[in-house]
């Protein structure tokens, strides 16, 4: 598959605020040289800890928030390459729609005082001139499609279960016909068996209308299930990017280690061994010099301590990229193996 999304050198950086305590305000960079290539049709998941910059990249590409630098362009249905954080008037209406973003909470993302027809059909009506007919069946096509009962849709959000309001949120998303969508932490605050549901039903749009997802979770079991590349964020950094297969049978960053030791077994009782890193979770407005996990990470050495590693290829090819020193030297993938094995 051809890229969809070219994300090129993308950095944000905000200033805090002064306080009475701090009189200065300081920069903070919230996404550091983020680049990769968002394939058509695929789901990439991009998982790290919080504050580890993963929403913020999702708005960013969602144009959501202003990048600080960097570009992100779309290639359009016909193969046309455009500038998607700065687009002209003429361009912002024919391709925003393009790009949609499903967020965690189906209980504060809807608005309560709007029926669901209105949220749904609300990006259509207040973007584009279409008739109210047409409105109409477009909304119970697409209510159609997610799951949601046609007839009930002059209700309010607060008459539907959690996984009925995240079917809503898909809706609306789609109301658009996008062809990439950001899911940011979207299953996150439903049951596993809603979860199920919701993620099924993730997968049968892509199937049946070749949707590319950008996958925001923290949930590395999810993950495994729907994604078909993992990228993992750490301080606004990219550490690592490879095929999920590849990620979860040779990680190659000890970072992806960690999270990886902590991925549950299915059955409760089973006990598995978690890496605990040691240490706090740097603080971003100060980050630690050279590789900024060396405070944390078990094998750093003094060349850690002093230069950032780039984001390469490994011996496991080209489409296996971390930034690690010894991301070849390291044998990672113990103990999530044996965790899986027990
Ligand atoms: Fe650890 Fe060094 Fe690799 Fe950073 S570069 S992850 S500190 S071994």
């Amino acid at each position: 598959p051809e890229p969809i999304l070219r994300v090129k050198d993308l950095n944000k950086e905000f200033k805090t605020k002064s306080t009475k305590l701090f009189s200065k305000s300081v920069p903070v960079k919230i996404l550091k040289d983020i680049s990769f290539d968002l394939l058509e049709g695929e789901t990439l998941s991009v998982v790290g800890e919080s504050g580890s910059g993963k929403t913020t990249l999702g708005r960013c590409v969602l144009n959501g928030l202003d990048a600080t630098s960097g570009e992100v362009v779309y290639v359009t249905n016909d193969e046309k390459a455009v500038d998607y954080l700065n687009l002209g008037k003429a361009d912002y209406k024919k391709y925003r729609k393009d790009i949609q973003m499903i967020f965690q909470d189906p209980y504060s993302s809807l608005n309560p005082r709007m029926t669901v027809f209105d949220i749904i059909s609300e990006p259509l009506v207040t973007n584009y001139d279409v008739k109210k007919k047409e409105v109409e069946e477009h909304v119970a096509d697409i209510a159609e499609r997610v799951g949601l009962n046609p007839h009930l849709l002059k209700r309010y959000p607060h008459a539907f279960s959690g996984g009925q309001r995240q079917r809503i949120a898909i809706a609306r998303a789609l109301i658009t016909q996008p062809r990439v969508i950001v899911c940011d932490e979207a299953v996150s605050a439903l049951d596993v068996s809603i979860q199920a549901q919701i993620i099924n039903l993730l997968d049968d749009l892509q199937t049946e209308m070749g949707i590319t997802y950008i996958f925001i979770s923290h949930d590395l079991s999810v993950v495994q299930t729907i994604s078909d590349r993992v990228a993992v964020m750490h301080l606004g950094r990219i550490v690592e990017l490879a095929s999920v297969d590849s990620f979860f049978e040779n990680p190659k960053h000890p970072y992806s280690e960690a999270l990886l030791s902590s991925v549950p077994k299915p059955d409760p009782d089973v006990k598995t061994d978690r890496i605990i890193l040691q240490g706090e979770v740097p603080n971003p407005g100060n980050p630690p010099s050279g590789c900024e996990f060396h405070p944390r990470c078990p094998y750093a050495t003094e060349l850690c301590r002093t230069e950032i590693p780039e984001l390469k290829e490994t011996g496991q090819g080209k489409r296996h990229l971390s930034a690690c020193h010894y991301a070849d030297e390291l044998e990672l993938r113990g103990v999530w193996h044996a965790n899986q094995a027990k």
